[in-house]
């Protein structure tokens, strides 16, 4: 489902000599599979999910996801990609403040050109897999910290992507709502969802529902 082998991501700042973020990484997760990724601030594991997710392009090495080397898609097919197979969910969430729920989950369907009647089913189903029904036509900067990841996390579901990659998910959290979002993971991992959790939040490993615990270190990784 994922198969990564000898990946280097090397940036050249304007200002600063080169950087190797990424090392030699070789990686495979299986589908359905749940993988926590952890490392210290800086290891570069956000780095690593942009690269998964084909929003950003390895230095070298290469990346197969759904058997379609993404490391070499033209923009274009990147995109449609991410549309298609990725619900990413983030530490600041990355909603549009100023629109409703409804309106922030409906966004990734728009590349996809469906009927208004198709984008208001998904819209629907995935809000009640996210609990955040009940705030469907609430502007999003009046929401909670948790009501606002639940939001991300029905955006995240609405393509229905096999995989989903979470960078940081309860940075921002408190003891109550992570809790609940654990909860929503663990939905997830029913559905056979692909899932990646980048965090130093020990509750991950401590709730046991991971497969495997990948540790990156200065751009290294191992198990
Ligand atoms: P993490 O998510 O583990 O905190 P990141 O992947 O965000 O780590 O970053 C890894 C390293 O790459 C950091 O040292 C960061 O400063 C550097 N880095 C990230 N993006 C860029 C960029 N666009 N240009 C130069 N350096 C970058
Ligand atoms: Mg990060």
């Amino acid at each position: 489902m994922i198969r990564i082998s000898h990946l280097n991501k090397i940036y050249y700042p304007a200002t600063d000599k080169a950087v190797q973020v990424l090392k030699d990484i070789s990686l495979h997760i299986h589908k359905g599979q749940l993988v926590i990724l952890k490392g210290v601030s800086g290891s570069g594991k956000s780095t690593l999910l942009s690269i998964i997710s084909a929003m950003d392009k390895p230095s070298s090495g290469e990346v197969i996801v759904d058997n379609k080397a993404i490391s070499k898609l033209p923009d274009i097919h990147a995109s449609h990609f991410r549309a298609s197979s990725i619900g990413f969910i983030f530490q600041h969430f990355n909603l549009l403040e100023a629109l409703s729920v409804r309106e922030n989950i409906a966004l990734p369907l728009i590349p996809l050109g469906l009927s208004r009647k198709a984008i208001d089913l998904k819209v629907e189903q995935s809000m009640n897999h996210a609990n955040i029904s009940h705030k469907a036509d609430q502007i999003v900067k009046e929401l909670s910290g948790g009501e606002k990841q639940r939001c991300a996390i029905a955006r995240a579901l609405v393509n229905d992507p096999g995989i989903i990659l979470c960078d940081e998910p309860t940075a921002n959290l408190d003891r109550a709502n992570t809790l609940h979002f654990i909860e929503l993971i663990k939905m997830l991992q029913t559905m056979g969802k692909t899932i990646i959790i980048a965090t130093h939040d020990p509750i991950f490993e401590e709730v046991g529902f991971h497969d495997s615990i990948l540790h990156m270190t200065d751009g290294e990784l191992s198990e």
